[in-house]
């Protein structure tokens, strides 16, 4: 028979489940608004409820347990959401606990960076590498890292915050406090802000009249630009050489086979590619010249795909058992 597990995808907009059969295939899904400032048995009663409309439907096996993906911090060795800043009134919660309690099957827990890194070595962009580094760019930067074959954990699975890395001296806030981090610099977030600043300056460009209805953010900018907008086109630019300096010291560090680039501004990779090539190896060693850099390739299901890795082909994960109440209450 073939082995399943259902997937769970934890975003601040979006909550995501899908049944994932061999080979990292989608067999149904389900999805809904995360109730992210509801707290957590909101969210977990949301879970519950998206679960039980995709595994128990009549006469459907039961899948082989549940892998859940989660903004972090998190520990996925005691299976604890410690405080995501996306969602309000997480702290310390027992969530792989408590999903496996509900939906009495063995469960995984990870943080979203390595999930998606997960699910791209087993099924995406990353299959066959052994040392690769998966970078998500959208509203922040996170990621994950393989390094000789293993998923690199750290001190309660931690390891792989790579939007934290600092790259630049210029003063940039970042969201965790610290100035210069490469999130700061180079996500969504950093790259909407220098398009709403650049339409103030450019007013007739076609960005601008673009962003007439609607605030500049990166598929504005990606709009534009393949309509051949210089303005758009400069945004590219820089764009490309703020992620270039993270992928130099990620090169650098870990001698990488491949980089594989997810998250929304993946979708403008082709667009940033050979400044990005340049650019790294301008300011690599050239020893390091020649790292792929491709963009992820599952898409929207990454996030999915990767957690049910956690239970179809996991490396290095803890699980959690559902508690039998039966148990407790015999002599
Ligand atoms: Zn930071």
């Amino acid at each position: 028979m073939m082995a399943t597990a259902l997937g769970i995808d934890i975003g601040g907009t979006d909550l995501r489940v899908a049944l994932i059969g061999d080979g990292g295939k989608v067999l149904s899904h389900a999805r809904t608004a995360t109730a992210a400032s509801a707290g957590p048995d909101a969210v977990i009663t949301q879970i519950v409820a998206l679960a039980e409309t995709l595994v128990h439907p009549l006469g459907s096996p039961n899948p082989d347990g549940i892998g859940i993906g989660s903004p972090g911090p998190l520990d996925a060795d005691r299976g604890l959401v410690q405080s995501p800043p996306t969602l309000a009134g997480w702290h310390d919660v027992p969530l792989a606990e408590a999903i496996a309690d509900r939906l009495k099957l063995p469960t995984a827990l990870d943080n979203d960076g390595h999930v998606a890194a997960l699910g791209e070595w087993r099924y995406g962009a990353a299959r066959g590498a052994t040392t690769f580094a998966y970078v998500t760019i959208s509203t922040g930067i996170g990621g994950g890292i393989v390094v000789d074959g293993r998923m690199l954990r750290g001190e309660g699975g931690r390891a792989g915050h790579v939007g934290h890395m600092v790259t630049t001296d210029a003063p940039v806030r970042c969201v965790c406090g610290n100035l210069g981090c490469w999130e700061a610099l180079a996500s969504g977030t950093a790259l909407a802000r220098a398009a709403r600043q650049a339409v103030t300056q450019a007013p007739h460009s076609l960005l601008a009249r673009l962003a007439t209805d609607r605030p500049a953010d990166g598929r504005l900018v990606g709009e534009a630009a393949r309509a051949g907008d210089a303005v758009a086109l400069a945004l590219l630019e820089a764009e490309a050489r703020h992620i270039a300096a993270g992928l130099t010291s990620l090169i650098h560090l870990l001698s990488p086979q491949r980089i594989v680039i997810g998250g929304g501004l993946s979708a403008l990779l082709d667009l940033m590619q050979p400044t990005i090539e340049a650019e790294v190896a301008r300011r690599t060693m050239a020893v390091f010249h020649g790292v792929d850099i491709v963009a992820a390739e599952l898409g929207l299901a990454t996030g999915v795909i990767g957690a049910a890795a956690l239970i179809l082909a996991p490396d290095r994960v803890t699980r959690f058992a559902p508690r039998s109440h039966e148990e407790k209450v015999s002599p």
